[in-house]
């Protein structure tokens, strides 16, 4: 965001319900000062029922673009002139760019987790993973996995109907090895080089849970990756840590997904160095409170 709101300030935003917790306005608006570029990112609360009007009417105001929070993923697609190939794949869009007749819709979720794995070195080729889940970031996971041509993909869920579906679903477009299991079926798969763990399990206030918490679950793993990010450092990373696992918390997804939506917007690359800035800008907010922010 520039120093002061003009005519020609260009507007973007973020709609979802409930929305007031997001760190997407933080992210978005340090990206926008430090890159010196006149725009706003605003948050907008939207319920179901007013998701057509409200991309109507923000199209009709000119806002340029809009990332999509929970409940709109899926349901917005119906609302958009086009869609990129990957975010039709998912079933689900996290970000609405600006065309001439409407919103193109993308999904960048898929993108901001391999960039927090390839920080870590973490590659996805030939590698086993597991992922805990069958919800939305599931989703995402596991079709970056099979795009990036994992070896072999495990999907681990409370209701395995849920599982098999997602299996499927990615077996439609990828020919790849996906099996589906219920969560305490841990104990029939070995030698994991990636965790992915996707569910809401051990996020704030509920953070004294993990979805798996036997150690010999984690002997079993090389990597552990959280999609939580608040706290920072979830159950699950804790226990992998004491057993000696490589962690990656759930705060870089989300930075890198929203980095990700600011180049696709804005047709530029965000420097590394500037992407690290804004990881430890948003890490900053967390650490002092971390039960009270959110
Ligand atoms: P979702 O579509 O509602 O999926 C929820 C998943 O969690 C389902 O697999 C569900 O299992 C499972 N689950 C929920 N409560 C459970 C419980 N008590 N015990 C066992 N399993 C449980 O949600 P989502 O959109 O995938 O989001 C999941 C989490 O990812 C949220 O915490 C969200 O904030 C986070 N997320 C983070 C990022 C990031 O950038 N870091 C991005 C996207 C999402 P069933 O199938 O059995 O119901």
């Amino acid at each position: 965001m520039g120093s002061q709101i003009t005519g020609q300030t260009a507007i973007y935003g973020v709609i979802g319900d409930p929305i007031t917790h997001s760190l997407s306005p933080m992210i978005h608006n340090y990206l926008a000062k430090s890159l010196q570029q006149d725009v706003i990112y605003v948050p907008f609360s939207l319920s179901p029922h007013q998701l057509r009007t409200g991309i109507e009417g923000a199209w009709v105001l000119g806002v340029q673009g809009l990332n999509v929070t929970i409940p709109h993923k899926e349901t917005v697609i119906n609302q958009l002139d086009h869609i990129d190939e990957f975010a039709s794949q998912l079933g689900a869009v996290n970000t609405l760019k600006r065309t001439e007749k409407g919103y193109k819709g993308y999904n960048t979720d898929g993108d901001g987790l391999f960039q927090s794995l390839a920080r870590h070195q973490v590659v996805l080729e030939n590698k086993t993973i597991m992922i805990i889940g069958a919800g939305g970031a599931a989703r995402a996971a596991a079709m970056m996995a099979a795009k990036k041509k994992a070896g072999r993909i495990y999907i681990l869920n409370r209701t395995l109907q849920n599982a098999i579906n997602l299996a499927n679903h990615i077996q439609k477009f990828y020919d790849i090895d996906v099996q589906a299991y219920t969560l305490d079926q841990w104990d029939k798969i070995f030698n994991i080089d990636l965790c992915i763990q996707t569910t809401s399990i051990g996020m704030h206030p509920h953070i004294e849970v993990a979805p798996i918490e036997e150690p010999e679950f984690f002997s079993r793993i090389h990597t552990v990756l959280d999609v939580v990010y608040n706290p920072i450092q979830t159950k699950l990373l804790s226990l992998a840590e004491e057993a000696g696992c490589q962690t990656i918390n759930g705060l870089e997804m989300l930075v890198f997904q929203a980095v990700r939506a600011y180049e696709l917007w804005h047709e530029t690359r965000v420097p590394m160095n500037l992407q690290e800035k804004v990881l430890d800008h948003v890490s900053q907010y967390f650490k002092p409170k971390d039960d009270q922010k959110l």
